[in-house]
């Protein structure tokens, strides 16, 4: 694993839980709104922190944490993620996986091995706008076949949307509503403009949802009138 970071405490990672979160290396995506392009570009790397120092924390805090949440990046693009996961459980930490689900094979695999206890997936807004918002040629087949693992896989989950006035309005939250079920849990996240970001340039004449205008697109999420839709 190229592990790009390591948080040895947090409230917020793990819904309900106390956790330290691992960040891995590499992102097949270029959000222009990610706010961790250290993260994704390659020439921003820093020197990968050993899985062995990885190792070495999480043992001494058993007991003291209760979870691992391992997000990126994009965790599913690195070929020992599975074993990696598997050492994270056999510590009898909880385990959740942060997705862009543009890896619907490797998330079906860690599925059916029960790698994880929690799955947060980024829907990053409705497929006709998925390419400009990813910012590459996104296929949105991989990313609506990870929805429908995800939402049968019987492992806690939620998806999320980061909210950002040019990628997501009202239109683009029926059609995300479209693509998950009543039941699933989902939320509308502020994008981080006033914080770095991978690519401040597309964004810089953006304009950010201001946070009453947040709630105004949560409600309307929340009062969409048919909000069983069929499977996709
Ligand atoms: S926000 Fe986009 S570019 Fe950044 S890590 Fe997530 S999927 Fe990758």
């Amino acid at each position: 694993m190229h592990i790009g970071g390591l948080l040895k405490f947090s409230l917020i990672d793990y819904p309900g839980k106390v956790a330290a979160v691992v960040f891995t290396q590499g992102c097949n995506y270029r959000c222009p709104f990610c706010h961790n392009p250290e993260l994704v570009l390659p020439e921003l790397f820093h020197e990968p922190i050993p899985e062995a120092e990885v190792f070495s924390f999480l043992e001494k805090r058993r007991g003291q944490l209760q979870g691992v949440t391992v997000t990126g990046g994009e965790p599913t693009l690195h070929p020992d993620l599975i074993p990696f996961l598997q050492r994270i459980k056999s510590l009898g930490y909880l385990v959740k996986l942060d997705t862009n689900g543009s890896r619907p094979d490797v998330v079906e695999e860690i599925v059916s091995l029960g790698c994880v206890d929690y799955l947060a997936m980024d829907i990053k807004t409705s497929p006709e706008n998925y390419c400009k918002a990813t910012g590459v040629a996104a296929d949105i087949e991989a990313v609506q076949r990870s929805i429908r693992i995800i939402r049968g896989s019987g492992i806690a989950h939620q998806f999320r949307t980061t909210t950002l006035k040019s990628l997501v309005a009202e239109k683009d939250l029926k059609a995300i509503q479209a693509l998950i079920g009543p039941d699933d849990e989902y939320r509308l996240q502020a994008a981080q403009l006033k914080t770095k970001v991978l690519d401040y340039a597309s964004l810089a004449d953006v304009a950010d949802y201001l946070p009453e205008e947040i709630g105004a697109l949560k409600a309307f999420y929340e009062n969409l009138p048919d909000r069983k839709k069929e499977a996709i």
